[in-house]
């Protein structure tokens, strides 16, 4: 074991502390698991020559929002499709390429979405 602060987002950690209550772990328990989780998921970005193959899913008021994040990265998008959910806007889209071109999309899709999602396939 080994020990250190870290600093987190005042609602991130009532939340972090709602779950250890629930579930009757400690606080570190809950930020292991977690932590856990997140690295296993980028284990395989980090594998020299990935290519990233995912779908990212995007909720916005208007398509407008990513339009151009869409139109930028052309060259990694597989496919994508546009519908319409509870009056917003949802994209998804199957991307592929370098993981560091795939992690720059995926961040400009996150800062312009109400809620945005990657799911890696490989
Ligand atoms: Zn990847
Ligand atoms: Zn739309």
């Amino acid at each position: 074991m080994k020990r250190f602060g870290v600093s987190l987002p005042r609602d991130v950690a009532d939340k972090v502390d709602r779950i250890s209550q629930e579930m009757g772990v400690t606080r570190s328990e809950v930020v292991a698991t977690a932590l856990q989780e997140y690295l296993e998921a980028r284990r395989s970005h980090a594998e020299p020559g990935h290519q990233c193959l995912g779908v990212v899913m995007a909720l916005t008021d208007a398509f407008s929002e990513i339009g151009d994040v869409i139109e930028e990265n052309k060259a990694h998008i597989v496919a994508y499709t546009h519908l319409h959910v509870e009056g917003r806007c949802l994209t998804i889209a199957v991307v592929k390429g370098a993981a560091d071109q795939i992690e720059k999309l995926t961040l400009e899709v996150a800062k312009r979405s109400k809620i945005s999602r990657y799911v890696p396939l490989l």
